[in-house]
C-alpha cells in the first residue's frame, strides 16, 4: 500500500511521505488502514518497538484533521513531548499548528484551542481537565503512546483514567492506543471499544543471546565467537567486537542498558578506551567539536563528562540531561560518529536510535518497595532488545544479555530469551491511586454519587480485567470514607460533594493524603484557623501549578513520578514569580515558630516526596538530629520503637535536611557527597519541595491557617537556594545563588540597589562578565544596562570572591538552571 494511495489525508501528506523514503507502507500500517484508521475508528497497534508506530498515529490525526477536527497526542515521558512535537512540525507546511504542553504555558492552556495537534503527558491532561480546559471537549482523535504503561503502579491509573475521562466527554472521540507487543493486547482493545492490530513484524530481523564465556549464544542455537581475555569484561568485549566487525564497510555501533544514571556515566567513561581507538583521524576531529558543543550547552559536571565520554566516541545518555545534550547525542549517534551509547532504560521507550548490537549490562535494578534487586519485566527487556538494528544498514539485529555463569545463561533464555512479553494489568484498585483519582473524578464533575463513580469506573482497564467486581467498590468505599472524614468530601444522602478545599487539592494536583498531612501540620503547629480566611475563589492560584512526568531524581529513574509546577521547566521563569508574589494580595498570617526546617520536614512526610534511603550509620545520626531539633517539627515524633513510622520520620528528616542545606548556600558538590546523590537528584528533591510548598501555601492560605508567609519564604528559599539575605536579589533574572552571594559580598543587597549602585561595582562582583552583568542590570530594571567605558571595581571583585562559597572557582551558576 502506497502513501500516495491513501484517501482522507490532507492533499499533499501521500507525496511527502513517499519523499521521505515511505515507499510503502509497513504490513502493520497497512492493516491499521484496512481496520478504518482513516475513517475515525479506535484502533489498538500492538506491535515491536521501530515497525513503524508513529506513522500510525500520524495518519490517524492527519485524517481526523482533515474532517475538521483536532488531536491529542499523549506521550509516556516529559522528556519525549518537544521531540515528538518536533517530529510533527514537519506536517505545518500543510497548515497543521503543533503545540506542546508539559512547560512553562498557562495551566488552563486556553492557547490550545487554536492548535491542530497537542502533545502533553497523560498527568498534564489530566491536570487540564481538572483545571477545567474547553477544548478538551472538542478533541476528535486520541493517541496514547506506550499504553501498556497503564501497568505501572505509579503512573498507570492516571493514563487510565484520563482516557475514560476524555472518551466520557466527548463520546465521538477516536483512540488510537499504540502498544509494545504485549501479553494481552485483546484485552487493551476490548477495554477501548478497539479494533486490534497486532504483530511480530520487524522492519529488520532481530536475534536474541546471551553472552557466557567467550562466545553469544542465540536464540536459533548459533554461536558467535567473542572472547573475553582475562581481566577484561564482557561489555567492552562486545562493543568492541562490533566495532571490529564490518558489514557494510563500516564496523556496528552498540547500545548498552544499564540500571541507573551513574552507571551509564561510569560504563561511558570506560567504554571510550574501546572506541577511541578505533576512531579516524576525521571522526576525532568531528568529535572533538561536538564536545566542545556540549560543554557550551551547560558547565555541569555532567556536561563535562558527557563532553570527555563523546571526545573518546562513547556518551551516555539518561533523562538527567539536558535536552539538547540529549539531542547531540542521539543525532552524532545516528550519523554514526558516536560509536557506543550507554544509557538507561528511558532510551528504550519512544527514542529512535537503532544500533546494529543492544548489550543488556543490567537486567536487574534496585526496587525500594521489593527490597532488593528485582529482575527487569520481560516486555521492558523487549523493548531495549527492539532497538537492535538499523533497517538498511544491518543484515539483522543483534540483542545480547550477559551471564556470568551457565545457570544465569539459562536463566536468562527462560525469562527474557524465550519467554513472551507479560501481560498488562491495571493498577487502579489501589488505595493511594484512587485517593487521588475519586475525589478529582467528583471534583470535575464526573460522578457525583456512589453509584455514578462506580458506574465511570467500569469505563476503565480494571473493570474490564478484573473477576472480582467488589474489589473495586470496596477499595472506593475506603476512600471516600478517607476523603469525607478529611473535609475533603460531603455525602448528602446520596450524592457527593467535593468541598472548597477538596476542589483545590484537585486542581494542585496533590494527592489528597499529602493535603491531610500538611493541614494536620500546620494545625499541630498552633496555626489554629484564623478568621478572616481568603476566599478561595478570589484568585487562581491553583492554576500556576501542573504536573509533569519527569522522573523523580533517582537511580531508578523508570519507577517514579513527580510532579512540579510548570515554571520549573525554565529557570528564566524565576524572577516573573517573585515579581508576581511581592504583589500578591493574600492576606498573610505569621506564626514565627515555622521553621524552614520544619515546613521542609512536613512536606517530605507527604507521600508527594521520594524520600532519600536511610544508609548505614543514617539512623543514628538522624536520631541525634531529631532530638536536637525537636521543637521545630510540626506534629509529634513518634516514638523510637514504632520502628517503621519511626524510620520513614528519619529519612523525611535526611530529605529535609537536603533542602535545608541547599537554601543555605551549601556548596553543591559537598552535598552530594554528604548525601550520596547527584546533582539531578537535588533537582528533584527540590522541585517537588517548592511545588508541594506553593501548594501548602494554598492550602494554608485557603483554610486560614497561620504560616503564609514563612512558607513562602522557605519555598523560595529552597527555589533559589539561598539564606534569607538573598532572596530579593536571587529572585532577579539570571542572577542564581552564586552570583547572588557575591553581589551581596560586594554591598549590593536588593534589586533596588542593582538599580542603583555604580556600575563598576557590580561589574567588578561579576568578576569583568560584561556581558551577564548587563543581562542582569536589565533584568533588574536598570534604566540604562550598558556597561560601555565601565570598568570592573576590584575591591568589589575581591570582596566578591572572598565571601563567596568556597569551591566556587568559575562563573558556574549551581543555580537550578543548570540542570535544565
Ligand atoms: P516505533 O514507534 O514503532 O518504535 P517508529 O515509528 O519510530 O517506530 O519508526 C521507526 C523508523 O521507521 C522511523 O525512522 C520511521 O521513519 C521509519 N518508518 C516508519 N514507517 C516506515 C515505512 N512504511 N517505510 C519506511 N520507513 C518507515
Amino acid at each position: 500500500m502506497q502513501p500516495t494511495s491513501l484517501s482522507g489525508l490532507p492533499e499533499g501528506v501521500g507525496e511527502a511521505l513517499e519523499a521521505e523514503g515511505v515507499a510503502e507502507l509497513y504490513p502493520p500500517q497497512e492493516q491499521a488502514v484496512e481496520a478504518g484508521l482513516l475513517d475515525g475508528e479506535n484502533l489498538v497497534a500492538a506491535v515491536p518497538t521501530a515497525s513503524g508506530k508513529t506513522l500510525i498515529a500520524e495518519l490517524a490525526m492527519l485524517s481526523a484533521i482533515e474532517r475538521g477536527g483536532t488531536a491529542l497526542y499523549i506521550v509516556p515521558l516529559r522528556a519525549l513531548a518537544s521531540e515528538k512535537k518536533t517530529e510533527f512540525e514537519r506536517w505545518e507546511e500543510f497548515g497543521i499548528d503543533v503545540g506542546v504542553t508539559t512547560g512553562n504555558y498557562e495551566a488552563d492552556g486556553e492557547w490550545l484551542a487554536t492548535q491542530d495537534v497537542i502533545v502533553a503527558t497523560s498527568e498534564k491532561v489530566d491536570s487540564l481537565i481538572r483545571n477545567g480546559a474547553p477544548w478538551i471537549d472538542d478533541l476528535s482523535c486520541v493517541v496514547s503512546d506506550e499504553v501498556h504503561l497503564v501497568d505501572d503502579s505509579h503512573r498507570g491509573p492516571t493514563l487510565e483514567v484520563t482516557l475514560a475521562k476524555l472518551r466520557r466527554v466527548n463520546p465521538g472521540l477516536q483512540t488510537v492506543a499504540l502498544s509494545a507487543t504485549v501479553g494481552n493486547a485483546a484485552e487493551i482493545a476490548d477495554w477501548l471499544d478497539a479494533n486490534l492490530v497486532e504483530s511480530d513484524w520487524r522492519p529488520i530481523d532481530l536475534r536474541m543471546g546471551v553472552h557466557y564465556g567467550n562466545a553469544i549464544n542465540f536464540d536459533d542455537g548459533s554461536q558467535v565467537e567473542v572472547p573475553v581475555e582475562s581481566g577484561e569484561k564482557q561489555t567492552p568485549a562486545l562493543v568492541g567486537d562490533a566495532l571490529d566487525t564490518e558489514e557494510d564497510g563500516q564496523g556496528g555501533s552498540s547500545l548498552v542498558f544499564v540500571n541507573s544514571r551513574r552507571n551509564a556515566e561510569s560504563a561511558a567513561r570506560k567504554l571510550g578506551d574501546v572506541t577511541r581507538p578505533r576512531l579516524t583521524s576525521e571522526e576525532r576531529t568531528k568529535l572533538r567539536d561536538l564536545a566542545a558543543e556540549i560543554r557550551d550547552v551547560s558547565d555541569t559536571d555532567t556536561s563535562e563528562d558527557l563532553a570527555d565520554a563523546v571526545a573518546d566516541g562513547a556518551a551516555f545518555h539518561h533523562a538527567g540531561l539536558a535536552a539538547e545534550h540529549r539531542s547531540l547525542v542521539e543525532d552524532a549517534f545516528r550519523d554514526r560518529l558516536i560509536k557506543c551509547v550507554c544509557a538507561t532504560p528511558t532510551l528504550a521507550a519512544g527514542v529512535n536510535t537503532p544500533a546494529r548490537r543492544v548489550i543488556v549490562r543490567d537486567w536487574r535494578r534496585y526496587d525500594g518497595e521489593f527490597g532488593g534487586m528485582k529482575p527487569l519485566d520481560t516486555l521492558e527487556i523487549h523493548q531495549m532488545c527492539g532497538r537492535a538494528g538499523r533497517p538498511g544498514l544491518d543484515p539483522y539485529g543483534e540483542a545480547v544479555l550477559l551471564a556470568k555463569d551457565s545457570e544465569t545463561m539459562d536463566e536468562l533464555f527462560e525469562r527474557y530469551v524465550w519467554a513472551d512479553a507479560e501481560p498488562v494489568r491495571s493498577k487502579l484498585a489501589a488505595e493511594p491511586a484512587l485517593r487521588t483519582h475519586v475525589l478529582a473524578t467528583i471534583a470535575s464533575g464526573f460522578a457525583s454519587s456512589r453509584e455514578g463513580l462506580l458506574e465511570f469506573l467500569d469505563n476503565t482497564l480494571y473493570a474490564t480485567q478484573t473477576d472480582d467486581e467488589r474489589r473495586l467498590a470496596d477499595v472506593t468505599d475506603t476512600v471516600l470514607d478517607y476523603l469525607e472524614a478529611n473535609d475533603f468530601l460531603e455525602r448528602d444522602g446520596d450524592s457527593l460533594v467535593a468541598t472548597g478545599i477538596g476542589h483545590t487539592v484537585s486542581r494542585l494536583y496533590l494527592d489528597p493524603m499529602s493535603a491531610a498531612e500538611m493541614i494536620d501540620g500546620l494545625r499541630a503547629a498552633g496555626g489554629a484557623d484564623a478568621a478572616g480566611a481568603a476566599d478561595p475563589n478570589a484568585d487562581d492560584a491553583n492554576s500556576e501549578f501542573a504536573p509533569s512526568d519527569e522522573p523523580a531524581a533517582s537511580d531508578d529513574e523508570a519507577a517514579f513520578v513527580n510532579y512540579t509546577r510548570e515554571e520549573d521547566e525554565g529557570a528564566e521563569a524565576s524572577d516573573d514569580s517573585a515579581d508576581e508574589e511581592t504583589d500578591s494580595a493574600t492576606p498573610e498570617t505569621t506564626d514565627p515558630d515555622l521553621s524552614p526546617l520544619g515546613l521542609y520536614h512536613l512536606v517530605c512526610r507527604t507521600p508527594d516526596m521520594y524520600d532519600l534511603y536511610l544508609k548505614s550509620g543514617d539512623k543514628e545520626q538522624y536520631t541525634e538530629l531529631c532530638y536536637e531539633r525537636e521543637g521545630e517539627f510540626l506534629g509529634k515524633v513518634p516514638s523510637e520503637y514504632e520502628d517503621v513510622r519511626f524510620e520513614s520520620w528519619l529519612s523525611a528528616l535526611k530529605t529535609a535536611r537536603l533542602l535545608e542545606d541547599w537554601a543555605s548556600e551549601t556548596d553543591e558538590a559537598d552535598m552530594a557527597e554528604e548525601y550520596g546523590v547527584g546533582p539531578g537528584d537535588i533537582r528533584g528533591k527540590v522541585e517537588t519541595a517548592e511545588w508541594l510548598l506553593r501548594a501548602m501555601e494554598t492550602l494554608a492560605s485557603e483554610i486560614g491557617l497561620d504560616g503564609v508567609v514563612q512558607i513562602r519564604e522557605a519555598r523560595k528559599r529552597v527555589e533559589y537556594g539561598v539564606r534569607e539575605e538573598l532572596l530579593d536579589l536571587a529572585g532577579v533574572r539570571n542572577v542564581g545563588r552564586k552570583r547572588a552571594r557575591r553581589l551581596y559580598e560586594a554591598g549590593i543587597e536588593s534589586r533596588a540597589d542593582l538599580r542603583e549602585v555604580d556600575k563598576s561595582v557590580v561589574l567588578g562582583a561579576l568578576r569583568g562578565r560584561e556581558k551577564t552583568a548587563e543581562t542582569i542590570l536589565e533584568n533588574a530594571g536598570r534604566e540604562d544596562p550598558s556597561l560601555d567605558d565601565v570598568r570592573a571595581d576590584s575591591s568589589a571583585s575581591a570582596a566578591a570572591t572572598a565571601g563567596a562559597a568556597s569551591g566556587d572557582d568559575g562563573d558556574g551558576q549551581a543555580s537550578l538552571g543548570d540542570f535544565q
